[in-house]
């Protein structure tokens, strides 16, 4: 055969193989792509109702991810070598269905026309009184009129501790209760606050509205016969990661994760919609896109040449009630975590922008072995435009394991005007943006392939929380597990007011100014009353001695 025959086959030949090859790899891309489409469509149904943790969407979605995951070929990694890790998660304080309150055998609606508040201890009692007769071991009354007009124009006026201390000192001269109503035009805002992790109060506290006093208790020189039972109880919900592995019988893991869960119906104040509308928060974007992403990646890591690691794929809850799952996973690991290489976070990677094509790495500073991979490559190639963040901390998972020293790579696509609204739907995602990322990370992977256990350095630490309900803030990471009174520290960052102010990991916030922050909300609600250039004096606990400095905003 001549030999400008050939090598005009070989041309055709290597032709055939390209167009073949590049046929090849669409076909390969518009799978991934529709698997993309086929994980979020499913998630982000209205039928999952928003994958709120511990619900009925987050079982259907649980189900979902583990059957994919046995289908891609992953063996089963969590309790009891099934596919699931389930963990507590603790949601507060709910009122018993057995609390009760008569007036003469009148019964009162709970909620509606009387509650206790929160820190009431558990009891009941049965008593004739009269409003206008305080007596040792019975109720007292106390109106909040005074309070509330006397300090009207006080902006530091905190309701509910002055009426914790008023019940102190009225149990101190033998009341066994304080019944509190309100007849002032003042509103007073009170409700049973589920969420208030307040200490016990050493007598209940029982609000009733002023209508009832009116209807039943007009006369307060007449005698009564009230009957009261408060009973409050733990309220709980179970959570549960989804986790699978891959054995190459390497020395070293990859955890790959991303969270399921999402904001339901907005039950847990963390929807953007201010509304008060219910509607189902579907959670496209945040974070079926992730999670999406998660379970291709083990499809192309199950066939992949990458096998110098093991790879850990985990679906967590609880994200959004402040990284419950992979804190747990994080305390009870189904794998040893000092064999961990490194950890890949994927939350919010499904509204790539068409134009700017930017996208956010979170976690460079966390290992020197980022810096060499992304140096190699070439920006000018990639279809993506990479932004990084040197933190190991942030708004999602990868703190958890930022915590243990493991190395962290975080994407994200940034935020949106759906975020945290139901309009996060599945039709605003950029599918072919998604899978881009996607096969940026499968490359990452390989590149960390026989690089065994990599580097860990610590880095700067950033705020965890996107809330912008406040304008100042004092520069901790809170403990968002945590079940005490108080607010647990989590991490400080550097140059920020808690920092300046010693505040140091555990240590538990109680009062800020003059308002005691015996929880989230109540923390997030003292740091809204102050502003740049402000100081005020900070309550915290470190072990049993509590401590009190100064912070300046
Ligand atoms: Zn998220």
């Amino acid at each position: 055969m001549s030999k400008a025959r050939t090598l005009r086959l070989f041309l055709v030949f290597l032709l055939l193989s390209t167009q073949l090859f590049a046929q090849k790899l669409k076909k390969a891309d518009k799978a991934g792509i529709a698997g993309l489409q086929a994980h979020i469509a499913y998630l982000a149904d209205d039928k999952l109702e928003g994958r709120r943790a511990g619900t009925k969407g987050e079982e259907l979605a649980r189900e979902y991810i583990s059957a994919q995951f046995q289908q891609a070929g992953l063996q089963p990694k969590g309790e009891g070598n099934g596919w699931f890790q389930s963990f507590e998660i603790n949601d507060g304080k709910q009122l018993g269905s057995s609390t009760f309150f008569f007036i003469n055998n009148h019964e009162l609606k709970v909620n509606e026309e009387f509650f206790p508040l929160a820190g009431s201890p558990n009891g009941s009692l049965e008593e004739a009184v009269s409003i206008a007769l305080p007596e040792q071991g019975v109720p007292w009354f106390f109106d909040l009129k005074e309070l509330l007009e006397g300090n009207k124009d006080n902006p530091h006026f905190d309701l509910v501790p002055a009426i914790r201390a008023k019940a102190a000192k009225v149990a101190e001269k033998g009341a066994n209760a304080l019944i509190i109503y309100n007849s002032s035009a003042i509103a007073d805002g009170l409700k049973y606050d589920g969420k208030d992790r307040s200490e016990a109060t050493k007598i209940p506290i029982v609000y009733i509205t002023d209508k009832v006093r009116k209807a039943h208790l007009k006369d307060e020189a007449a005698t009564y016969d009230l009957k009261i039972r408060v009973t409050i109880a733990d309220k709980k919900r179970t959570g549960n990661n989804v986790v699978g592995y891959i054995d190459n019988g390497a020395g070293t893991t990859v955890v790959l994760g991303a969270h399921y869960d999402h904001l339901g119906y907005g039950e847990d104040n963390n929807s953007m919609l201010r509304t008060g509308e219910h509607l189902i928060h579907n959670g496209a974007d945040d974070n079926a896109s992730g999670t999406a992403a998660l379970i291709e990646l083990a499809k192309l890591l199950k066939v992949s040449k990458s096998k110098g690691n093991n790879y850990l794929f985990i679906a967590f809850s609880g994200e959004e009630l402040g990284l419950n799952g992979s804190k747990y996973f994080t305390e009870h690991p189904s794998i040893d975590l000092s064999k961990v290489s490194y950890m890949i976070n994927m939350d919010m990677v499904g509204r790539l922008n068409d134009s700017s094509k930017a996208l956010t790495i979170g976690g460079y500073g966390t290992s020197p072995f980022w810096g060499a991979t992304f140096g190699k490559f070439n920006p000018k190639k990639l279809p993506l435009t990479l932004k990084y963040d040197s933190s190991g901390t942030g708004p999602s998972d990868h703190t958890s394991f930022y915590r243990k020293d493991i190395p962290v790579l975080f994407f994200f696509t940034g935020l949106h005007s759906d975020y945290h609204r139901p309009t996060d739907d599945a039709d605003k995602v950029n599918y072919t943006g998604e899978w881009q990322i996607v096969k940026l990370i499968e490359e990452i992977v390989a590149s960390a392939n026989l690089q065994g256990k990599l580097a860990f350095t610590k880095t700067r630490e950033v705020q965890t929380s996107t809330s912008t309900r406040f304008s100042v803030s004092m520069g901790i990471m809170p403990d968002y597990t945590f079940s005490g009174a108080g607010v647990r520290v989590d991490g400080v960052s550097d140059n920020r007011p808690a920092k300046k102010a010693g505040i140091q990991t555990g240590d538990v916030i109680v009062q800020l100014g003059d308002f005691s922050t015996t929880s989230m909300e109540s923390y997030m609600q003292a740091l809204s009353k102050f502003k740049k250039g402000d100081k005020a004096r900070v309550k915290y606990k470190r072990g049993a001695d509590t401590h009190e400095t100064e912070v300046e905003f």
